[in-house]
């Protein structure tokens, strides 16, 4: 008999500071109804701090979690704790999956693969991409354009430029200055923007997007508000234009995968609830 039959529920849930924000809750429990699952999947505080975190994740062991995913701030310390990990979480330096199988946490990156499986359905191999940003996202994209066969030549700019040589070892990336940004846009047939800017809150994404590549694609992975400059001016010039829910629901799907059900689609229906979540706290 099934577990959801017995009544046994599967558990699991996201761990960040703060995290009532998030929406993966709203993803693993749509998947979870659908497949009739007895699942919880729940936002779960936890404040900065190693060891916090990893009496945490103890705790929640005990209580027969089969995982988690990891938010800021806890992505780089997620690694550090795991007993495993996956070639990509190492390279990329941190996690944003822990699996916790019989004695041991292993440690995934699913954000490097949802852009990885977004890039590889694009109906064109982008030769060269233009990458915006060097942080925790950044680098998880920056993995990701580098794996698989014909790999991009990738220009890194960021306001902090060293912080992009730090991390241009991963997909052996050329650094370009931040102030250079719009020079090496019209070079590129993929723009990523995997800066925190543009975001409610944040300033714009300051781009002369007249100089977008006629055959380029833009992917923004910031999706609150989800319709960004980057993503509006890439539409008026009749280009592609992915958002960051894209990015939000793909990743997620690991981690419901391993621990709560067999079925994750990522389709208009799932993007139609986020989508009216987002709009329900105005963003
Ligand atoms: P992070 O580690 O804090 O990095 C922030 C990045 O934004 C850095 O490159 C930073 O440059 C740049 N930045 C911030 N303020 C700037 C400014 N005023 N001018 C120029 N550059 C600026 O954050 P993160 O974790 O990488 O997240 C970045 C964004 O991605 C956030 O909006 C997050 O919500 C989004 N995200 C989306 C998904 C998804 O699934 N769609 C997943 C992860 C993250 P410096 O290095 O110079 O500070």
């Amino acid at each position: 008999m099934s577990e959801a039959k017995t009544g046994k529920m599967r558990r699991a849930g996201v761990i960040g500071w703060p995290v009532a924000h998030s929406l993966s809750p709203l993803i693993h429990t749509t998947w979870a109804e659908r497949e009739g699952i007895a699942a919880r999947y729940e936002a779960i505080e936890t404040a900065p701090g190693d060891e916090v975190f990893r009496r945490r994740i103890n705790d929640l062991r005990a209580e027969g979690y089969r995982g988690v995913n990891v938010t800021i701030p806890h992505k780089e310390r997620a690694l550090k704790i795991a007993d495993r990990a996956s070639k990509a979480a190492r390279a990329i330096g941190a996690a944003n999956m822990l699996t916790f199988k019989d004695d041991s946490v292993i440690a995934e990156n699913s954000d490097a693969a949802a852009i990885e499986s977004i890039v590889l359905e694009l109906p064109l191999r982008p030769r060269t991409a233009l990458l915006l940003g060097a942080g925790g996202a950044a680098r998880a994209v920056l993995w990701a354009l580098s794996s698989g066969k014909e790999a991009p030549r990738v220009l890194l700019a960021n306001r902090t430029r060293g912080r992009a040589e730090e991390i241009a070892a991963i997909a052996r990336a050329d650094v370009i200055d931040w102030a250079y940004r719009n020079d090496a846009l019209s070079a590129a047939d993929l723009v990523i923007n995997a800066t925190s800017l543009g975001m409610t809150g944040q300033p714009p994404l300051d781009l002369d997007y007249n100089r977008l590549n006629a055959g380029a694609v833009a992917i923004d992975i910031v999706y609150s508000p989800l319709e960004t400059a980057l993503l509006s001016a890439a539409r008026a010039r009749g280009l592609r234009a992915i958002d960051g829910l894209e990015m939000l629901m793909r990743q997620a799907a690991p981690g419901y995968l391993a621990w709560l059900g067999t079925r994750a689609e990522v389709d208009a229906d799932l993007r139609a609830r986020l989508e009216a979540a987002l709009k329900a706290r105005g963003a």
